[in-house]
């Protein structure tokens, strides 16, 4: 039986420097003035509709970002409030997370004149409160679970991330204690798509090749499981900085978390920023498109799948 083949395509915008390694409020402008545009143009040529997840923090700082997205029928979603490493929602207490999810809503809610209902959580990280966070704040679906994907701790939250390891690969509802397990809960978690290595543009920038052998995974496992392709992006590595001198900001003091987290990552992480990654996500876009993939936003892709009504 051939299933329906869909291509969820996001965005996480946010004012992360890859380059710096911090948040910067000038590395915002650069995303609003050059990287979203570029990714908007990709996404127009191959009629794609995606789900850009933004921080309250960049709404805030230049609305104009969220109302660009909604002419090409984007959708909007929250990224939470803040990236601040301290903010993380696996470490915050359920009341603050329902605060940040409540305000990131509404700061949304105000400039697109639409509702928002889906959830990314910043670097990934829930906790068990999250599911209980969402759906008091008014969330619907949340895509955080990267089902099968292994950080071997080189991201933050490590511990909590093993949780990914037995998680549901397909969609589905959450239970309402967990987002890492089946339920009966009203909320609805799309998982992000990952075999052990994750498949997301900083892996498919860094190792091409990889990525190309895991593409190939992935649609495979679409066209017999029907799982959608969950592929995460974000503006910020579309943009080029590198004319700027540089300082590996150092986030623990840890000498081997700063090995791992910051000097070994950053050097990694800053590969094929700019216009020459649109080009390597280009060809990603291309594989689905001629393999026939849909290519639609993360709410509509659960109306169409009967989770939303
Ligand atoms: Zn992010």
């Amino acid at each position: 039986m051939t299933m329906k083949k869909y291509c969820l395509l996001s965005n996480d915008v946010e004012t992360t420097s890859i380059w710096h390694n911090t948040l910067r409020d000038e590395t915002g402008y650069k995303v609003l003035k050059e990287g979203m545009p570029l990714l908007l143009d990709l996404y127009a040529k191959y009629d794609v509709k995606s789900t850009f997840f933004f921080t309250g923090y960049i709404a805030n700082l230049y609305p104009e970002i969220v109302k660009m997205v909604q002419p090409y029928g984007h959708e909007v979603g929250s990224h939470g409030l803040s990236h601040e490493k301290e903010d993380g929602f696996d470490i915050m207490p359920l009341d603050r997370q329902i605060q940040h999810l409540k305000e990131s809503k509404k700061i949304l809610e105000d400039i697109s004149g639409e509702e928002v209902i889906s959830f990314r959580a910043p670097a990934l990280r829930v906790n068990n409160d999250t599911a209980i966070a969402l759906i008091e704040a008014g969330y619907k679906i949340d895509s955080s679970v990267a089902s099968q994907r292994f950080d071997m701790f080189m991201s933050f939250g490590g511990v909590k991330k093993l949780n990914w390891l037995t998680a549901p690969r397909l969609p589905y509802r959450t239970s309402s204690k967990s987002l890492f397990k089946k339920g009966d809960g009203a909320l609805i978690e799309v998982p992000l798509s990952a075999s052990l290595i994750p498949y997301l543009s900083t892996t498919m920038r860094i190792f091409p090749r990889l990525t190309a052998i895991q593409r190939r995974i992935m649609a495979y496992e679409a066209k017999k499981t029907g799982k959608p392709i969950v592929f995460d992006t974000h503006p910020n590595e579309f943009i080029d900085e590198s004319n700027e001198e540089r300082k590996i900001h150092k986030r623990s003091s840890n000498p081997v978390a700063i090995f791992l987290q910051d000097t070994l990552r950053s050097k990694l992480k800053v590969k094929n920023l700019g216009p020459k990654g649109v080009k390597i996500y280009e060809k990603e876009i291309r594989y689905f498109d001629q393999k026939q993939f849909e290519f639609c936003n993360i709410k509509d892709y659960c109306l169409k799948t009967g989770f939303l009504q």
